[in-house]
């Protein structure tokens, strides 16, 4: 899959966050919780270094609820990154929210905060900490919860384009008012089809129609009664591209001449997975207690 990207913007985003790394004492790292290790950006880790980091599995009411609990042990417990192979990272303490649903990150994010920071955080002093992520994972309304503003500018500009103001929260945290926007990391093609399924791609970057058999090869695969229920199915197609033309076929994706519309069909089970209308699904699950020993 070939994706458009614009390394002048990601060079400066990065350098916006070096910057401003040596003054803060917790990293907040947004995450999707339906892909937590596809949407991590590894330059994170590399910035941080040996600073404490919040891991949010955002948009955990789209997740499946099992697999996040499984995540959230997972990246607690995993051996901290060591990015130049000799200074082991940080503490990490990891948490599921739903930004939208819930105002939960205004108590849970402090309070975490608080716990990774302690030599910070009493009467007089505060915690700094900076919100990193790639784009389209909550980082911005994020941001809002934590800041309590009613109105907000939710979007994907980067923010090293605005200045960075610094506000402290009446719970003795001191967050930047813009978040550190990473690009995704390409490379790993699977993790690069989940981020183009969650959304984190832009729509015009991206072949969509093999991002929908991607999906659809997935789904078949770990959610198939969810795919009989939704779309009515008498049977399980046997292929991706059977499904999709199955979609099509039952909500008249057509063309002109009765063919079905894959593109439309594509579209239709991509936008109903990522606006929850399959159910809560995780386009990824952590390995195997065993295989992360
Ligand atoms: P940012 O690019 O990381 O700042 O992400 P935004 O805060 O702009 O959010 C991207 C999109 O995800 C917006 O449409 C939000 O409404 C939506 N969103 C953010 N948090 C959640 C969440 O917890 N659950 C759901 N379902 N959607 C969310």
């Amino acid at each position: 899959m070939s994706i458009q990207w614009y390394p002048g913007h990601m060079t400066r985003a990065r350098r916006a966050i070096a910057e401003s790394m040596p003054i803060q004492d917790v990293i907040i790292e947004v995450l999707d919780a339906r892909m937590p290790r596809s949407s991590e950006n590894p330059v994170v880790a590399e910035l941080r270094g040996q600073k404490p980091c919040i891991k949010v599995l955002n948009k955990s009411d789209l997740a499946d609820p099992a697999v996040t609990r499984a995540w959230l042990r997972h990246l607690e417990a995993e051996p901290p990154a060591a990015p130049d192979g000799a200074t082991p990272g940080g503490k990490v303490l990891a948490l599921a929210l739903s930004a939208t649903q819930s105002s939960e990150a205004r108590t849970r994010i402090p309070e975490l905060c608080k716990r990774l920071a302690p030599q910070r955080s009493g009467p007089g002093r505060v915690v700094r900490a900076m919100i990193v992520g790639i784009p389209n994972v909550g980082k911005s309304t994020i941001i809002n919860v934590l800041m309590e503003r009613k109105v907000a500018k939710v979007g994907d500009e980067p923010a090293v384009t605005k200045s960075q103001q610094l506000v402290t929260l009446k719970s003795g945290i001191v967050l930047s008012d813009n978040p550190g926007i990473l690009w995704p990391k390409i490379g790993d093609e699977a993790a690069s089809y989940r981020l183009a399924v969650g959304g984190a791609i832009p729509d015009t970057a991206i072949d969509y129609e093999s991002v929908a058999l991607f999906a659809a090869r997935y789904f078949l695969k770990r959610y198939p009664e969810r795919l009989v229920e939704r779309y009515k199915l008498k049977e399980l197609p046997a292929t991706a591209l059977e499904l999709i033309t199955e979609i099509g076929r039952r909500r008249g994706c057509l063309r002109s001449g009765g063919a079905v519309d894959l593109h439309k069909a594509s579209d239709l089970l991509v936008h109903d997975f990522r606006a929850g209308r399959l159910g809560r699904i995780s386009l990824e699950a952590p390995p195997a207690p065993a295989d992360s020993a």
